[in-house]
C-alpha cells in the first residue's frame, strides 16, 4: 500500500516538510498530496527529463 505523503503548503521552510498529516505539525499550515506536484520551481531539469523519457520511449 502507497503510503499518502503530503507536504507543506507554506514557504516557510527551508526544505519541503513531509507529513502523513493533513495539517503542518511544525507551522500549522495545510498540507497537499506531494505526488502529483505539477511544477516544482526547484525542479528545474523536470521538462527536460521528461522530454528524454519520452524520447527513449518513442525511440
Ligand atoms: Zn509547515
Amino acid at each position: 500500500m502507497k503510503a499518502d505523503i503530503r507536504v507543506c503548503g507554506a514557504s516557510v521552510h527551508e526544505r519541503p516538510r513531509y507529513t502523513l498529516a493533513e495539517t503542518c505539525p511544525d507551522c500549522g499550515a495545510e498540507t497537499e498530496n506531494s505526488a502529483p506536484a505539477p511544477y516544482n520551481p526547484e525542479d528545474r531539469y523536470g521538462e527536460y527529463r521528461r522530454r528524454v523519457k519520452r524520447r527513449e520511449r518513442d525511440g
